[in-house]
């Protein structure tokens, strides 16, 4: 990721990369917060790429602004995917919606306050989605979309080759907490509700210790995110419980039947990635029972759970083919990013994005041969044909027809400047 020159769309003062730790810019960022917004120069073109001003404490820092995310230089920090890039375009503005200042409202299908009882007679049954016609679009978002939102606005879907990122729980955390402290649900922001990956007695733990005990006056419905701890078969054959790595200060999470099951129907590919020891992450809402005066213990019913497998790297991965083409493309040196589904299974958009052609380009692997998969690979086919959209072309990895990965296209020359 980089940084490039920003301008004040007010004044039109411009602040190169190197000017923007200088005492003036952050005056100038102070005058302009509330009254105005910065434009990013990344690339030189008349598209309007603005970015938000936001307060955070005492410093005032830059905000990506979601709606011309996509019309950023392609390494730009502020560059994101279009929704209609991702699975985002699936949801109606009551599901996401943008602020001015850079925050997003969201309206979850379980919200963080819990019902009164006559609106919810069966809190702990997990939540079914109604059956919706092909391309309506949703006004709420679901556990696993609030995931796949955390984890695009953070760009930890996103690699660059040239500045490859070491990523670990605890990083991975924090970078989705700043994301959180932007995310408003109801009157709160979900930083409020949300509990992390932790190491014992270090500064995430206190944290998450402090959001249970204050979830314990409060009856906040909180959400955890983190790694599954490494499979072991006698503790989690049965899965009684959800066992996360890195978990301290989180409760410990109790699944019933009910929830057991339909996480085993709705994941059983993650479940499976998991017992072979790869990465998967889990996002649990969850309610805590009342505290047991004889033990220490914090103890949760799971109320829903969605889960995400990732690679080496924490990229979201739909398959092991994607895993070897992910790989494949690091070691390629190669720069992309992996569109999020959000709650929307029937777009159709390609595995990964190539960030390094200079255009839009579409990056697929086929794995399987069914009916359904085929129809659905035949609809790519038509759309990635259209030079006007793609115009270097497209890429796919056929592995019933290609025993090797096919050479990969040549990136364009990265003439993008650093200062
Ligand atoms: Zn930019």
């Amino acid at each position: 990721m980089r940084n490039f020159a920003i301008k004040i769309a007010s004044t039109g003062e411009v602040f190169p990369p190197s000017k923007q730790s200088d005492q003036a810019w952050f005056e100038a960022l102070e005058k302009a917060h509330r009254t105005t917004h910065g434009l990013c120069l990344c690339l030189d073109n008349h598209q309007e790429r603005r970015v938000s001003i936001r307060r955070k404490g005492k410093n005032l820092h830059l905000a990506r602004f979601r709606n011309t995310s996509h019309l950023h230089h392609k390494k730009c920090r502020f560059y994101a995917l279009s929704s209609e890039q991702t699975g985002l375009q699936g949801y109606t503005t009551d599901a996401v919606r943008d602020h001015e200042d850079g925050g997003l409202s969201i309206q979850l299908e379980r919200g963080l306050t819990p019902p009164r009882e006559a609106d919810d007679r069966n809190p702990n049954l997990p939540a079914t989605p109604r059956v919706r016609a092909p391309g309506e679009r949703r006004n709420k978002i679901s556990l696993g979309g609030l995931l796949h939102l955390l984890w695009s606005e953070a760009s930890l879907n996103v690699w660059y080759s040239d500045q490859p990122s070491k990523r670990w729980d605890q990083k991975v955390g924090n970078a989705l907490l700043r994301q959180a402290e932007r995310f408003h649900v109801g009157h709160r922001t979900l930083d409020e509700a949300i509990l992390l990956p932790a190491k014992k007695d270090e500064h995430e733990h206190q944290r998450n210790q402090s959001i249970v005990n204050n979830a314990y006056r409060s009856g906040l419905r909180l959400v955890a995110i983190g790694p599954l701890a490494r499979f072991d078969y006698t503790r989690d054959e049965d899965l009684p419980q959800l066992r996360l790595g890195a978990p301290f200060g989180i409760p410990k999470l109790l699944l019933d039947e009910a929830t057991r099951s339909a996480l085993c129907r709705s994941y059983a590919n993650e479940l499976g990635a998991w017992q072979r020891g790869e990465k998967v992450y889990a996002i649990v809402q969850m309610a805590l029972q009342a505290k047991n005066q004889k033990s220490f213990a914090d103890v949760a019913d799971v109320l829903d759970v969605s889960l995400l497998r990732l690679s080496a790297r924490f990229i979201p991965l739909d398959s092991s083919y994607e895993g070897v083409l992910e790989q494949h493309l690091v070691d390629a040196g190669r720069s992309f990013t992996k569109p999020m589904k959000f709650d929307h299974n029937d777009a159709v958009f390609p595995d990964f994005w190539l960030l390094d052609m200079g255009c839009d380009y579409p990056v697929e692997v086929f794995g399987m041969n069914t009916p359904e998969y085929l129809q659905r690979k035949a609809d790519k086919f038509d759309l990635y044909d259209n030079p006007k959209k793609y115009p270097k072309g497209w890429w796919y990895w056929d592995v019933l027809e290609h025993g090797e990965i096919p050479s990969l296209p040549t990136a364009e020359q990265d003439n993008a400047e650093h200062n």
